[in-house]
């Protein structure tokens, strides 16, 4: 374990402080297959946490888990065209059955609209199948050619997709917010995480769909990434794969569809936004041990001070508390929990137990002695919440630059910052910008009204207003 130190300063060296900090704590391992990871448990645990934050949101709103199979014939992923345009590059293929070639090949899904589309034609067939919604959590595979980066950008990774049919356009469009905001909460909730809502320009929208809206989180560095997306699927895909339904009028009618998704890369967020030089920080609701209790003894005093800790961790109720009790010195464990990211240590020693008190280190930095009758853990859990939202808050506040002229826009961008500018909606721009910088549109965030009457790139009538940045 005498690998675990040494992690290289996050500001100086990102890249090799994230691929150090990730193997580190234990949530990842390497495999043979490039860009195809083990989630190890301390990692799990965390999709887990959201799986069952995000189950219990979608149940109420009416909507089922189910599993699709993740093989889908060539015939059938290639029926709508602008979606298969999208995913073209990065599909892998099965053409082999053991020794022999299979008479269509089958793609690994890269998403799941098609295989689902296609059954969802024989479930509908009359306003009273709608509205159809399902969700399912599985893997994908999309062969990335960048490389790969664990959890931002993987080649096989997890996520949930949920795929909803209605027959009113109106009904459809509020859903699509509906799960946005959702998506927002898990980020606020669980991640401590704030993310700017908004729709993707038209250039940046999922493959096949009429628009797409995002949550975009901005992390320290200045690049932003998009956390999760909700699209709106209009009815080219019900087009596409035949799937109509008889209204209560003796009209054959298509409906209109939405899916979205959030994927195994939002860990990635959480690491990076509150990772430190000591290793990861986690958020309370998603750390598999929210508090490590260290005892620290004598050769004397190691009885007692264990049955004491022993005492505490059972009084601890409601709190994924963990005694390590080890015989490694505090020291090593102080520096282990650290890296792993646990929220709250707890200190007892000998003298402690003298005066009924215990020390409270946070990971967010601060120290106290605590006496042991008003010690609250679960207080203290959220006090760590709140820091670390309000630390991520302050990120996302200070790394926006209002632009207004071209050069002011890409200055911002070469100096860190994400850029907000209005825009006219010319594509051209998004082009050169990508280009020249490397750059693309975030978001159009909702909460933002135009603030020029002219785009920033061209100066030209503007209609938007547009977050420019590195991303992720
Ligand atoms: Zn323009």
């Amino acid at each position: 374990m005498g690998e675990e130190q040494g992690l290289k300063a996050k500001k100086e060296d990102f890249k090799a402080w994230y691929a150090e900090v990730i193997k580190q704590a234990e949530l990842i391992e390497h495999t043979r297959v490039s860009g195809c990871m083990v989630f190890r448990p301390w990692a799990y645990f965390m999709w887990e946490q959201i799986q069952k934050y995000f189950n219990k949101e979608i149940k109420k709103l009416g909507v089922e888990n189910l599993y699709f199979p993740m093989l889908i014939p060539k015939s059938i992923i290639e029926k709508e065209e602008g979606h298969i345009k999208g995913f073209k590059a990065e599909v892998a293929w099965v053409t082999k059955g053991g020794d022999s070639k299979l008479e269509e090949p089958l793609a690994i899904r890269p998403t799941s609209e098609s295989v689902m589309y296609d059954i969802f034609s024989k479930w509908i067939r009359s306003w009273r199948d709608l509205p159809l919604k399902i969700n399912q959590w599985c893997n994908i595979v999309r062969w990335e050619f960048k490389t790969p980066t664990p959890f931002l950008r993987n080649r096989e990774f997890l996520w949930q997709e949920g795929h909803t049919v209605y027959a009113s356009k109106k009904d459809a469009e509020e859903e699509v917010l509906k799960i946005l905001r959702l998506y927002e909460k898990i980020f606020k909730e669980l991640f401590a995480v704030p993310v700017i809502m908004g729709k993707k320009t038209p250039k940046e929208k999922f493959a096949g769909a009429d628009y797409s809206t995002s949550i975009e989180a901005i992390l320290p560095d200045g690049k932003t990434i998009q956390a999760a997306t909700s699209h709106h699927l209009g009815q080219g895909f019900a087009k596409a794969f035949g799937i109509s339904y008889l209204d209560k009028d003796g009209k054959r009618k298509l409906p209109y569809q939405n899916s979205w998704g959030i994927s195994t890369r939002s860990l990635g967020v959480v690491i990076i936004a509150h990772g430190d030089d000591k290793g990861l920080v986690l958020p309370p609701a998603l750390a598999k041990y929210q508090a490590v209790i260290v005892p620290i003894y004598t050769n004397k005093s190691k009885d007692l001070v264990l049955e004491e800790a022993r005492a505490l961790l059972r009084s601890l109720k409601g709190v994924r508390a963990y005694l390590d009790d080890s015989d490694k010195s505090p020291g090593w464990k102080f520096n282990h929990w650290e890296l792993k990211g646990v929220p709250l240590r707890i200190e007892i020693g000998e003298r402690d137990l003298k005066a009924n008190q215990v020390v409270v280190v946070k990971r967010t930095g601060e120290k106290k002695i605590i006496k042991r009758s008003s010690l609250n853990v679960k207080a203290l859990l959220k006090e760590v919440h709140d820091e670390l939202y309000n630390k991520a808050l302050d990120v996302l506040n200070s790394k926006i630059k209002t632009v207004y002229n071209k050069k002011e826009l890409y200055d911002a961008i070469k100096s860190g910052f994400v850029a907000k500018s209005c825009w006219c909606g010319d594509e051209s721009h998004e082009d050169e910008l990508k280009e020249k910088l490397g750059a693309k549109s975030a978001n159009m965030p909702f909460s933002e009204k135009l603030f020029s009457d002219k785009c920033a790139f061209c100066g030209k009538k503007a209609k938007y207003v547009v977050l420019w940045s590195r991303q992720y």
